[in-house]
């Protein structure tokens, strides 16, 4: 019985390393994800700026061909001046080059206004877009960096599981079945007892449970958790956070 414990507990040790390892492969591509939660805002935020630039330039445009047309209406009226044959004729047409020119110049002025920002925002664009891009190599080069480091992971990964397996087949099968139940209830099956309190719930043990402990012939359960005990002070059973933190040469 005592194997059994020794390899229940091995078991145990193996399987916290390969779930400690899985969760570890997978937790660490998410590290990037501010960094790509930022870059993504980033471009959000460009994108934007950029599509009210080209409303802005296709504003401008329909402004342009206006002061075109109002040119050609321009000539007209000027031509009109130059044919008026009486003081009325010459008034109106006279009044109606004021109101055109005033109406060009006015334009004129508030489309050099608009294109001004517009320059400003042009330049204010490229140096965001040069950040975004620092940015973006950035993050390239990170997750190239983490690749290895996943694979790395994945690679003891690989190698804990093989472990594992090797634990587990070393237990008899009933005890596997126990073992995983408990594991799936409990979070982990084998809990040791230390001056007879159960280290799995924190109970004080019936002392006749703590003696039939004591001559190691029969692997128990705690009463009040279920998990499957033992006398710490009988195995010693290596820390498992010690063990499993040492790095193994490769
Ligand atoms: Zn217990």
């Amino acid at each position: 019985m005592r194997d059994q414990l020794v390899n229940l507990l091995e078991l145990q040790s193996s399987d916290g390393k390969v779930k400690e390892l899985d969760a570890a492969a997978k937790q660490l591509p998410a590290k990037l994800d501010p960094l790509r939660r930022d870059l993504a805002k980033l471009q959000g935020m460009l994108d934007a700026e950029r599509a009210k630039l080209a409303e802005t330039e296709s504003w401008r445009k329909s402004q342009q061909e206006q002061i075109d047309r109002e040119r050609d209406a321009l000539k007209n009226a000027q031509s009109k001046l130059q044919a008026s044959k009486n003081s009325k004729e010459f008034n109106a047409a006279s009044r109606e080059v004021e109101n055109k020119r005033k109406s060009i110049s006015d334009r004129e002025s508030e489309l050099r206004k608009v294109s001004e920002a517009t320059n400003a925002q042009t330049t204010q664009l490229s140096a965001r877009d040069a950040d975004v891009q620092k940015l973006r190599d950035e993050l390239t080069s990170s997750e190239a960096a983490m690749a290895d480091q996943v694979k790395a992971l994945q690679d003891q990964l690989a190698e804990a599981k093989s472990a594992r397996d090797a634990a587990r087949a070393k237990v008899q099968p009933q005890w596997v079945k126990t073992y995983d139940s408990l594991a799936a209830k409990r979070g982990y099956a084998v809990a040791p007892v230390i001056k007879g309190v159960c280290q799995g719930c924190h109970m004080a043990l019936p002392p006749q449970l703590n003696n039939i402990l004591a001559r190691m012939e029969s692997i128990e359960t705690c009463p009040r958790c279920g998990r499957l005990v033992y006398r710490k002070e009988l195995l010693e059973p290596p820390q498992p956070a010690a063990e499993g933190s040492e790095p193994k040469p490769s």
